[in-house]
């Protein structure tokens, strides 16, 4: 079984952008004229609680987006919103319970992503909790360093949701609000039909898209407990799974392009996180092995 179908195109695209429609530095045509310069197809305008139209830029498509941010006692849920129409989001105002603006985007046919949850500080139980939210943030730029603490990466505790059942796919997104370049550093490489947002939408859907700083998933490929991994030349690919201890984990060389990787006894699933000789990461999807 293979992840991605050969037959379709990939589009780079970052999901959660910030402009000054909310906190963001520059205006959404800077923020358009700076992706369109460093090669995007797609950009996610989402303002906090404030959408976006759909528009397209030079042939860049703009996503009508939104972020939605809830807190609790000890963690918060920023909730990054993609719609096939803007008018999608009308009626979601600040105080709406978390549950039901989730609900209302997917009966609208619209993506919810869970925003960095290790900046967010989120528990694995809450993030089991979000039925209708399968989709997170594996690296979002702005939480890291130099912008933010050390907590842009959320591998961490999402392995441990994923231990406990719950399967995020993943993506990569900059949260650029233009403050001191952290935009078009981490993106997401989505498969679609089209350059369309109901395209774009689908493709996220059905999980066929990968996160990345630079390095490529070329293929990814199911058989029974054996996984073909082909990549553009990395020097480390690393297994990532539930178990604690897997021999073998992380291979490294000069120019790798190729892992076949077999299962162990145990492990529900993998995924993969690939990194260049700059030192630029990319990570597959989680791939069940129920
Ligand atoms: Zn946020
Ligand atoms: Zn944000």
């Amino acid at each position: 079984m293979k992840l991605f179908d050969p037959s379709l195109k990939f589009f780079k695209g970052n999901t959660h952008a910030h402009t000054n429609n909310s906190d963001g530095h520059v205006s959404p045509e800077e923020a358009m004229r700076m992706y369109h310069a460093a090669g995007y197809d797609f950009l996610a305008i989402t303002d906090h609680w404030f959408v976006g139209e759909e528009q397209a830029y030079n042939g860049m498509l703009i996503l009508p987006g939104v972020e939605y941010d809830f807190t609790f006692p000890t963690q918060v849920l920023h909730l990054v919103c993609l719609f096939r129409d803007a008018k999608h989001a009308e009626g979601i105002r600040r105080g709406a319970n978390h549950m039901d603006v989730i609900s209302q985007v997917n009966a609208a046919g619209g993506v919810a992503i869970a925003a960095h949850p290790a900046w967010s500080l989120n528990t694995s139980e809450f993030l089991c909790s979000l039925d209708g939210v399968d989709i997170s943030e594996v690296y979002n730029t702005l939480s890291g360093e130099p912008h933010n603490g050390p907590r842009a990466n959320s591998e961490g505790i999402l392995d441990v949701a994923a231990a406990n059942g719950k399967l995020f796919n993943l993506v990569a997104a900059d949260d650029s609000h233009f403050y001191k370049g952290e935009q078009c550093v981490s993106y997401t490489m989505v498969q679609a039909e089209e350059l369309t947002g109901p395209a774009i939408l689908e493709g996220l859907k059905k999980g066929r898209f990968y996160a990345s700083q630079g390095p490529e998933f070329k293929n990814i490929e199911k058989d029974g407990n054996s996984i073909l991994i082909e990549t553009s030349p990395v020097c480390r690919i690393t297994a990532c799974s539930n178990q604690y201890w897997v021999a073998g984990r992380c291979i490294e060389g000069d120019g790798l392009t190729r892992r076949v990787y077999q299962a162990q006894p145990g492990e529900k699933y993998v995924r993969f996180q690939i990194t260049d000789k700059q030192g630029r990461k990319a990570w597959s999807n989680p791939i069940s092995l129920q």
